[in-house]
Formats: structure tokens, sequence, C-alpha cells
């Protein structure tokens, strides 16, 4: 049976590590009741466990965002179990990094949908019960990278430049509704998907940052708290840029 709906529920894909943890974490810090996901159990147990030794409401549950039934799945759980999405965190995200010359169009394919299609399939999968609720947050993790370009990167930076368009046209379908959609495009931030760069290609990237060092997915948590909160009532269509000031528009 459904527990009484006590707090607005979240649900952030690709929880169980770097900026998606991050935003877990905060979210809940900020009285959301939050739910992660994460590929794999060992995924679903670490996001538990951090909520768990921060005494945080909230839980894991598995999702592949590229599979719909894993996608339809968790959604019915969700609501039969705990009630409607209000905040939906687009943040589930990979790379396949290779010259054009020399990419896979599995490689192509892969970015494109884990990072593109997946918030389309997200998005439209929730926004008829946000328009019945007349509420709804969507916030969707792109990249400095969408903006910039970066050799090696046309899937990514293709898969984030759409993001970035897909954003201000829902924007626009929906902002009637109460529903505000919006965009954090994040600079280079420590986590694992950058841990595997070679120090020389980190350091050629700091001299590049005004701010002189990689950011925190806290960095990133912080903004989206932000974006989800009462005091962003009057922001959709936008993306806030958090990258040490390496990209100044
Ligand atoms: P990360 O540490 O590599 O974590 C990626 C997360 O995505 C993991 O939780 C992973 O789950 C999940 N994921 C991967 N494939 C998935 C799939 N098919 N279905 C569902 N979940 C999947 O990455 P991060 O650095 O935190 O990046 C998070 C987001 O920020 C991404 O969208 C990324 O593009 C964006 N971003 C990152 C940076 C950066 O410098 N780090 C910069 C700009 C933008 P598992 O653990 O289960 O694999």
């Amino acid at each position: 049976m459904k527990e009484q709906k006590t707090s607005k529920i979240a649900l952030v894909t690709g929880a169980s590590r770097g900026i998606g943890a991050a935003i877990a974490l905060d979210l809940a810090e900020n009285n959301i009741f939050v739910i992660g996901t994460a590929t794999s159990d060992h995924g679903v147990k670490k996001i538990e466990e951090s909520l768990k030794v921060n005494h945080q409401k909230g839980i894991g549950l598995i999702l592949n965002v590229n599979d719909n039934l894993s996608i339809e799945n968790l959604i019915s759980n969700i609501e039969e179990n705990y009630g409607d999405i209000d905040i939906l965190i687009n943040n589930a995200g990979v790379t396949k990094d290779n010259l054009l010359m020399k990419m896979k169009e599995e490689d192509w394919d892969k970015v494109i949908n884990t990072n593109l299609k997946s918030v389309f399939k997200l998005s439209q999968s929730l926004i008829r019960k946000m328009i019945k609720n007349k509420y709804g947050r969507i916030i969707n993790i792109s990249s400095v990278v969408g903006y910039s370009g970066n050799t090696g990167q046309t899937n990514y930076a293709a898969s984030k430049s759409g993001i970035s368009g897909f954003t201000k046209s829902l924007a626009q379908e929906v902002g009637s509704r109460g529903i505000t959609v919006n965009c954090i495009a994040p600079g280079f931030i420590d986590t694992e998907m950058t841990q595997s760069l070679s120090d020389e290609h980190k350091n050629q990237l700091l001299s590049k940052i005004p701010l002189g060092k990689l950011g925190n997915p806290e960095d990133i948590a912080n903004a989206v708290t932000f974006l989800v909160s009462d005091k962003a009532n009057y922001i959709t269509g936008e993306t806030i840029h958090i990258n040490g000031g390496m990209l100044m528009t």
C-alpha cells in the first residue's frame, strides 16, 4: 500500500556515483524524497548506504535508460508505492570518445541513446502526470562540451547540444502548466568520468580554467537544489553553466 506522500519526490538517474550521487544527497538533505537509480544491485546498495549514513530518506532502484521496459517498470513501481514523481533529474550519461574518422557506429549510438534519447523517454513518461498535477521540475545535465565542442567527442557533444534544444522546446510546451525545464552544463568535474584523463590532458584543461581547478560534484548539486526550489520558480528553458570560468558565453 502507498504511504501518504509527505514531501516532494525526485527521480535522479545515475545516482550511484559522481554528480548523480551528490545531487541525490543534496536533494534529500533539502527534505525531498529521493529515488536514485543505478544499473546494478551494487550501485543501488551504494545509493541506499549514502542516504542512510547521512540520515536521509530515499531509496535506490535499478534503471537502464536504454531499456524501455526498465523505464516502464521503474515508473510504475514508484507511482504505485511512493506517489507521483514531481522532480526529474536526467543525469545518467556516458562517454565513448574517439576521433570521428575512427568512431564506431555502435559508440555513436550508445552515447546518443544513453545521454539524449533517455532524456526524451523519461521526460515523456512523466510529463502527463506533471501536467495533471500542475507541477513539475525537470533538470537535464548537459555539458560544457555541448557548447564548446571537444576533439574526440563528436558523439558526446552532439548528445549534450541536443539536450539544450530539447530543454528549450519542452520548456515552451509546458510552461503554462506549472512545469519548468532547465539544464545545468558542468565543466570538468572530479568524478570517475574525468579520472580516466591523462595528467597531460588534465594539466592542459586546468590551464584553461580561470578558477584553476576541477569542480566538485557538490558544485553541480547545489545548482540543482536551487533550480528545483521555489526560489527558481520563474526560471525555465535556461542553462546554468558551472565550469570555473572556462567558457564565458
Ligand atoms: P559517472 O561518474 O561516470 O557516473 C555516471 C552515472 O550514469 C552512473 O551512476 C551510471 O550508473 C549511470 N549510467 C551510465 N549508463 C547508464 C544507463 N545505461 N542507464 C542508467 N544509468 C546509467 O559520471 P559523472 O561524471 O557523475 O557524470 C554525470 C552526468 O554529468 C553525465 O550526464 C555527464 O555527461 C555529465 N557531465 C559530467 C562532467 C564531468 O566532468 N564529470 C562534465 C560535464 C557533464 P552505474 O554506476 O550503474 O554504471
